[in-house]
């Protein structure tokens, strides 16, 4: 019997799944449903003449053979190699991302001190930590204070003390991508500042086009082998009978039945009740008509008083994202006031002063100025979301996966390793994070 599989979301963690059940040869038809006009997700790319802008910097890094040989296979040749460089700015400079003991060392005198007797400080235990706990207690208070605080109440709009400590393990040492440079407590922060050890890291992007290639070749793929991708087809729900999945419901192409259905779009579609949260970002894409002074790829921002969090600099993943001797920057805002939703550009002046004050750009070599809304780009770990999830009951046939159908702070490395274990019907332990 043919097995009617379909899958909700034509992200990275989708189209992984479709294009290895597509793939095996076995009877199965797969449909994917697609609300956007392309494939990729969080991992597209827009494009405008002649300027690439991927969702903020998008790289590709694991230290999962399975997924690495998936990538490569897709990739094949068309993928580059590139070192990471990264930057932070703090106390008015670019230092480089993880921290060195020359960009620490031109931190002001007063932190630094203060951060160092954080060291001999005992923390107290706390019962059920938070983000804001975990962080103390790994950093200290001042380095909290000086830095962790500020950032993550700007991006995530919430008050440190009322993220779940989960927020905390997934993001905190996702910034730094190398498991040689350990930063994941002020010790051994301390340590790989005062004894560096030479760390190259690099990472895959492809070799044409900006991230979403990709999922380019991964749609081509599951076309190829037969399998469906419905592109501006969104999915509102699911249908069941007896207590089992029998097709998806959609916004225009009605019910498209099937025995078997992967959701990768938000949960919250199919359980709006259940009070999960996601965070909105407003993407200010920038021409510019010459080569600024960014010498990183991508550089966080933890200054409360400056609306962004992060830039990237594209021509720096590869040269020829941007026009000949042009540049451009990709600014991420997280959405916090809802009356930016509609008409972001109120935004340009304060942002253009801000950019410049930190010598990002020189305003009369701005091009253009392109602001995407992407929404369901984080999840909002709050106290008990781990109760909420664990508390949702799936008829049969229903599967949640990806990063927004399970609502799972992960990166593109992720889906693929769980939609890799889910075409082979294994199990995937979501808890990468420890
Ligand atoms: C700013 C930013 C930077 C990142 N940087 C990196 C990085 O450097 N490296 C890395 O590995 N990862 C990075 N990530 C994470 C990475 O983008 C995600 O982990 C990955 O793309 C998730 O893929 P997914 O398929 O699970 O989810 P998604 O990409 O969210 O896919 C869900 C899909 O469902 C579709 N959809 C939504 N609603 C509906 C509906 N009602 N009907 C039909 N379809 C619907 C969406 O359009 C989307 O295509 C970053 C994420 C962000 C936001």
């Amino acid at each position: 019997m043919t097995r009617n599989i379909v899958i909700a979301g034509a992200g990275v963690s989708g189209l992984t799944l479709a294009e290895r059940l597509t793939s095996t040869g076995e009877d199965v038809s797969v449909t994917v449903i697609e609300k956007e006009s392309c494939p990729g997700g969080l991992a597209r790319t827009f494009g405008r003449d002649g300027f690439l802008f991927d969702i903020g910097p998008h790289r590709f890094h694991t230290s999962d053979t399975d997924v690495n040989n998936y990538l490569l296979e897709i990739l094949g040749d068309d993928h580059v190699t590139i070192n990471r460089s990264s930057n932070v700015y703090m106390a008015g400079k670019y230092r480089s991302w993880p921290l060195t003991l020359k960009s620490v060392a031109g931190l002001p005198f007063p932190v630094l001190f203060r951060s160092f007797l954080d060291l001999f400080r005992k923390q107290s235990e706390v019962e059920h930590p938070t983000f804001a706990d975990y962080v103390i207690s790994k950093y200290g208070k001042n380095i909290y204070n000086y830095f962790f605080r500020g950032y993550t109440e700007k991006f995530t709009g919430c008050s440190a003390d009322t993220l779940h400590i989960d927020w905390a393990e997934a993001g905190v040492n996702r910034a730094v991508i190398d498991k040689n440079v350990k930063a994941d407590d002020l010790v051994s922060l301390l340590k790989s500042v005062l004894i560096p050890k030479p760390v190259s890291t690099s990472f895959y992007y492809p070799s044409y086009g900006g991230i979403q290639t990709f999922c380019d070749k991964q749609a081509q793929r599951i076309q190829n082998s037969g399998g469906r991708i419905l592109y501006n087809c969104e999915a509102l729900g699911i249908e069941t009978a007896n207590g089992k999945v029998s097709g998806v419901r959609t916004a225009d192409s009605g019910v498209i039945p099937a025995d078997h259905v992967y959701w990768s779009a938000p949960v919250s579609i199919l359980f709006p009740d259940a009070g999960f949260q996601f965070m909105d970002t407003l993407l200010c894409n920038i021409a510019l008509s010459k080569p600024q002074n960014n010498n990183y790829q991508w550089c966080y921002f933890g200054q409360e008083d400056i609306l962004f969090s992060r830039l990237t600099v594209p021509r720096n993943f590869r040269a020829d994202t941007v026009p000949q001797k042009a540049d451009s920057l990709i600014v991420e805002i997280t959405l916090n006031d809802p009356e930016h939703r509609n008409n972001p550009a109120v935004l340009n002046d304060r942002l253009i002063h801000q950019l410049e004050s930190v010598d990002a750009l020189q305003a009369s070599d701005i091009i253009f100025m392109d602001w995407k809304l992407v929404s369901h780009t984080y999840p909002l770990y709050d106290l008990d979301y781990r109760e909420r999830l664990s508390d949702l009951v799936l008829p049969e046939g229903l599967q949640l996966t990806g990063r927004c159908g399970s609502f799972w702070y992960n990166n593109m490395d992720h889906s693929i390793g769980e939609a890799l274990a889910i075409s082979t019907g294994q199990t995937f332990a979501k808890d990468f994070w420890k």
